[in-house]
């Protein structure tokens, strides 16, 4: 069993991005032969930055590695560093029916806003497609949102195995653990796009100066209150220990405190629960060869697998 997963690397990881996504990516390569990639051709659809774009995707090979992804087991490596995905991608593009793609969120929810969208984000599903059945992958880790990209590879797939005979394998989608929903600094959910972030790698300082301006509301402190309403409560879960989480949601219950001790406790579970990332993290940033070195072992094996699968592709439909 194979398990894929990309992450775009449009800005700097937050507690979101962790807990919703990347921790449970990583947990899955002690179970399955695991390919990770850094998402940077879907990313030039919103950085245009050439130098920032370069930075964010070395910084991404880097948080994951610090994060425990390890090279060992799984297999890392930047998406472009494979061109054989852009050519799988035009032999599915000319499968993918216009009214299919019209009907994807990304996509419609940006012409919704009356924002112009371009043909990459357009076609970004069946890159999306491509990404996954260049590695005969079994299973794709998502969030509930990207469920309808998976349902449009397994359509791709489907199309061309019926035309060209067996190609692809057609993938199934892992839906990742809804529960851990984080919330950002004004208790909406924490998104780069709304600026409520708290970042994996952030300066602890800095962290907690934002933590102490995380929006609260104003019931008296004597008021017993229920944690699990609570969104300050929700993010301190994620980084206290079991008894910690018990202790502080007594407190809660009983009333009686100030949500500035909450801040407080938030702040110092944050900063033990992310030190030795933090360590390791620093430790990788001043070894760049040594990332680079991992990212080319990973290409080398990624690649393999895709050329294998674009050769299969190409042939089954008369290119070769
Ligand atoms: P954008 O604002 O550009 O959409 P984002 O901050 O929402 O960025 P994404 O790149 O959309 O981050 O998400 C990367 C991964 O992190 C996805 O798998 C997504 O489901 C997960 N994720 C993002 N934000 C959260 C959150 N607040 N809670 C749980 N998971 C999240
Ligand atoms: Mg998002």
């Amino acid at each position: 069993m194979r398990v894929l997963s990309g992450i775009q690397p449009t800005g700097r990881f937050h507690w979101g991005n962790y807990f919703g996504a990347i921790r449970q990516y990583i947990d899955l390569q002690h179970e399955q032969q695991a390919f990770y990639f850094i998402a940077d051709l879907h990313a030039l659809t919103t950085v245009r930055e050439p130098a920032l774009l370069r930075q964010l995707t070395l910084d991404a090979a880097i948080d994951l590695l610090a994060l425990g992804l390890n090279p060992e087991r799984a297999v890392l490596f930047a998406q472009s560093s494979v061109p054989e995905v852009s050519e799988l991608c035009w032999l599915l593009m000319t499968l993918a029916p216009m009214g299919l793609l019209e009907r994807c969120h990304a996509y419609k929810d940006k012409i919704a806003k009356g924002l112009p969208a371009d043909a990459g984000l357009f076609t970004y599903p069946v890159l999306m497609a491509a990404d996954i059945l260049a590695y005969d992958s079994d299973s794709v880790p998502v969030g509930q949102d990207q469920d309808q990209h998976i349902e449009v590879c397994r359509d791709l797939a489907g199309k061309f195995n019926y035309l060209y005979g067996e190609t692809f394998v057609l993938p199934k989608a892992k839906i990742l653990d809804n529960a851990a929903k984080v919330p950002g600094l004004d208790g909406e959910k924490m998104s780069k796009s709304y600026n409520n972030t708290l970042e994996l790698f952030e300066d602890p300082k800095a962290q907690r100066k934002k933590i102490m301006r995380i929006v609260t509301d104003s019931r008296p402190m004597e008021m017993p209150k229920n944690p699990d309403e609570d969104h300050l409560f929700q993010l301190y879960s994620l980084v206290a220990t079991g008894e910690e989480r018990q202790a502080m949601a007594d407190l809660y219950r009983r009333g009686g405190f100030g949500y500035g001790e909450v801040k407080k406790a938030l702040a110092d579970a944050a900063e033990r629960f992310f030190a030795a990332v933090r360590e390791k993290r620093a430790e990788l940033a001043v070894q760049p060869e040594y990332i680079r070195e991992v990212l080319a072992a990973g290409t080398v094996k990624a690649r393999a697998k895709a050329g294998e699968v674009l050769a299969r592709a190409q042939r089954n439909s008369g290119l070769r």
